[in-house]
């Protein structure tokens, strides 16, 4: 096992790491930016290295001062949390060349996620279903593109290889305006992502958001936590997550499950990772993977007992996964709640001194959080200030816990959108699950 870890990141994820270290009797390493010397986790962890500015460019992105920063500590291995450069191919091979275990996938395996066009290759391999779409990048042949929209049928979406974030795509309602949108997103996507390769795939008019979380080692083997519902999203950010996604049956999840873990030995995938769904009459289509941690890991942590972060450290140290698919058991319901620092009604940021915090508590319930009273939450970084997480024995349970959690919280001195959260829980198309990816833009739109 690993002696010293560096975390690589900031906020709840960088304290996240730091208890997982600590469980595993490994040292650790905070990074921080000049604009964060007071996060949690830069308190408690073993040492802690100024690694630049604010600005994430000249810190949490500068790649050589991190190394550095691993060579001047000694430390053996750099988890990267998620965001910044969680998912950079160029990272973690500097890392691997430098001496130290990156803890993930090798770079090769991100590298090939990273490109969705060979992403949805390697899926259509493996047999992970996707939707429908060009087989491969779009060419420049207009009547091509025409035939190939018509058999696909309107709308399509054409979409960057290397977008993210949601940006770099665009929904073609009919033939008139299909080789505009074409022209225009390959321009985008060259400014963009210095990359100007494009697909195109049919436009799900209401799908739902399904994930499906693995863990693999560098042993062959490779397993399935069930599924996240996250299809509660404004401008493609989530907002809410539960495991499991209502109405979703066993032997959708089994055959999905098996279908994602079978891709990964494929692949020589290790460490956590999420294949990415929209999910529309009963049928799964693959969007992306995810090949790191993710936001919403705890509401799977909660339904199976399983350390996710725990894991990718001991297999990035060589180790054996400490589960097979036979000991994985979904018990009862979870649901997260995104708190940000932000404005609930206009979405603004509001970041500034956090004058109380009170953390709610109780059975079932669970914060992950960097803030405290006295903490002034800086401008420069995302807006998440904790995760709030309701586990029960059923779903309604759980809706029941997570209100009084939001009732219980109190944060003085800045906005956040725990209103929001509260209008969510009560809202009875959410109560009776299974809304799909527009449902909270019609929401408050509506209100407006
Ligand atoms: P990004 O990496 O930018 O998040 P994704 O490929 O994951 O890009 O897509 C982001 C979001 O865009 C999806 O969650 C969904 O809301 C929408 N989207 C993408 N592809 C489709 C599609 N084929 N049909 C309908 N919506 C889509």
């Amino acid at each position: 096992m690993f002696k010293k870890v560096l975390i690589a990141n900031r906020g709840e994820i960088a304290l996240r790491v730091y208890r997982a270290c600590r469980e595993l009797g490994i040292q650790t390493v905070a990074v921080y930016s000049s604009a964060d010397q007071d996060l949690m986790h830069v308190k408690l962890a073993d040492e802690s290295v100024c690694i630049g500015p604010a600005n994430p460019r000249d810190s949490y992105l500068n790649i050589p001062a991190i190394i550095a920063a691993a060579e001047i500590t000694d430390a053996d291995a750099i988890h990267p949390g998620y965001g910044f450069l969680a998912e950079n191919d160029d990272f973690a091979e500097r890392v691997q060349e430098s001496g130290f275990a990156f803890i993930g996938p090798n770079a090769k395996t991100i590298r090939l996620m990273g490109d969705k066009v060979s992403a949805i290759e390697a899926m259509k391999k493996a047999k992970v279903p996707t939707v429908p779409g060009s087989d491969g990048p779009l060419g420049n042949d207009s009547k091509t593109n025409i035939k190939l929209a018509s058999k696909i049928g309107y709308p399509v979406i054409i979409k960057a290889a290397g977008g993210g974030g949601g940006r770099g795509m665009r929904v073609v309602p009919s033939e008139a305006t299909l080789l505009n949108a074409i022209s225009m997103t390959k321009q985008e996507a060259a400014a963009a992502f210095g990359n100007d390769k494009l697909y195109m795939e049919k436009f799900l008019q209401n799908p739902r958001h399904i994930e499906i979380q693995i863990l693999a080692d560098s042993h062959g083997n490779a397993v399935y936590l069930g599924e996240r519902d996250c299809s509660m999203q404004r401008r493609h950010q989530k907002v809410i997550e539960e495991a499991p996604a209502p109405g979703i049956t066993e032997k959708q999840r089994k055959d999905i499950g098996e279908r994602c873990a079978k891709a990964c030995v494929k692949m020589g995938y290790t460490g956590a990772g999420t294949f990415e769904f929209l999910y529309e009459d009963g049928e799964f289509y693959f969007i992306e993977m995810n090949t790191r941690v993710q936001v919403e890991h705890p509401v799977t942590e909660m339904i199976t007992g399983i350390d996710i972060v725990r894991e990718q450290i001991s297999v990035a140290a060589g180790e054996k996964l400490s589960v097979k698919q036979s000991d994985i058991k979904l018990t009862g319901h979870a649901i997260e709640c995104r708190i940000n620092a932000e404005d609930a009604k206009t979405f603004l940021p509001s970041p500034g001194l956090i004058a109380m915090f009170h953390a709610p508590g109780g059975p079932g319930i669970r914060v992950d959080s960097h803030i405290y009273s006295g903490y002034t939450v800086p401008p420069n970084y995302d807006s998440l200030i904790a995760k709030l997480i309701a586990y029960g024995e059923t779903r309604d349970v759980a809706i029941a816990r997570m209100c009084n959690a939001l009732d219980e919280i109190h944060i003085e001195g800045i906005k956040t959108n725990t209103a929001l959260h509260r209008k969510l829980m009560n809202d009875e198309h959410f109560k009776e699950g299974g809304t799909n990816i527009h449902y909270l833009e019609e929401k408050l739109s509506l209100k407006k």
